[in-house]
């Protein structure tokens, strides 16, 4: 089994670890987010004091540049998050560490881990959601991860409005309340409802009306994609009494016209949490590497061994 090398790169921790698998991880690190010299030379840092990997994997924070070949490639674009606009990310790392490197979106690294060891195994065409601080999506389509004039930024989909919503402003600095973050991300729920989403009690206005923005949201990227499964994950979804709001709304809106068994009869195994669960940011940076590596996948591993 070869030994890869994995980095979450996220606003406010850089994990890395060094493992062959999600439930093989050798060594790990977790890192707050500071200025780019600083923490990606504490990543660097961390892997010279590893065994030498195979190749590394970068599941990055966005936006980024992903198009090979340009002078931006590796660098993480327009954030406003202090110091990190136009940070070159994979410059630094392969300079010190000479190895093959795969980056990508934390949510198309998700959406990759997910395909190799989690809830969408050995599906090709999958799609990965994640709200939370903000709303981001992931998609494997025909078996590759979706990006080309920049990558999906599906967070920003402008949707229609509940009609019990209609006064509230919304919080996305580009669109207001137009769009899917600015109305069901975490910090939309906490500026409509007055307290963090954790604190609101399960019997509460607010899921009904989260679960009809996420599935509105999910109506349109079904149609689009066409994903054999939608895996939501993030922090909002830990509240568990979600799922099925949102499956019984998105069946609603799909109004019966896409009648794939999977979805229409199995709608419980088509929207789903991560399987990897807490891991599946850095597994998805493990199966960056492993496709950077160029390697064939090995036999799947058991869903059990993994829980
Ligand atoms: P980030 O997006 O910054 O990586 P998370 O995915 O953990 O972080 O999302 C943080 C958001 O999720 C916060 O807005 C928080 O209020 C919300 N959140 C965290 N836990 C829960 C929970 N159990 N139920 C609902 N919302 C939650
Ligand atoms: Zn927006």
């Amino acid at each position: 089994m070869s030994l890869y090398g994995a980095i979450e790169a996220g606003g406010t921790k850089f994990v890395c670890a060094v493992g062959t698998g999600p439930d093989d991880l050798r060594a790990q690190v977790r890192l707050p987010t500071t200025t780019p010299a600083e923490t990606l030379g504490r990543c660097i840092d961390f892997f010279r004091n590893q065994p030498k990997v195979e190749a590394l994997g970068v599941g990055c924070f966005g936006p980024i540049e992903l198009r090979r070949g340009t002078p931006g490639y590796g660098h993480v674009t327009t954030t406003p998050k202090p110091g990190w606009a136009n940070a070159d990310v994979v410059g630094p790392l392969q300079q010190a560490l000479g190895v093959p490197l795969g980056f990508d979106t934390d949510v198309n690294g998700a959406v990759l881990g997910e395909s190799r060891w989690g809830a969408a195994r050995g599906l090709d065409t999958a799609l990965y959601v994640t709200i939370g601080t903000g709303i981001g999506g992931g998609a494997l389509v025909g078996g590759k991860l979706a990006h080309g004039l920049v990558h999906p930024e599906m967070g920003h989909l402008l949707l229609p409005r509940e009609p019990d919503d209609a006064s509230f402003e919304g919080v996305c600095p580009f669109h207001g309340g137009r769009c899917w973050e600015g109305v069901a991300s975490g910090p939309a729920l906490e500026r409509r409802w007055g307290c963090r989403a954790e604190t609101l009690p399960a019997p509460h206005p607010a899921w009904d009306l989260q679960a009809r923005y996420v599935a509105s949201a999910l109506t349109t990227l079904v149609l689009v994609l066409s994903p054999e499964r939608v895996i939501l994950g993030g922090g909002v979804m830990q509240a568990e009494q979600l799922f099925p709001l949102v499956r019984s709304h998105l069946l609603r809106s799909l109004g019966g016209y896409v009648s794939a068994d999977a979805l229409v009869h199995g709608i419980d195994s088509y929207v789903v949490p991560p399987l990897l669960g807490q891991r599946a940011g850095i597994a998805g940076a493990l199966a960056l590497a492993e496709l950077a590596a160029g390697e064939p996948p090995a036999a799947p591993q058991s869903i059990a061994q993994l829980s």
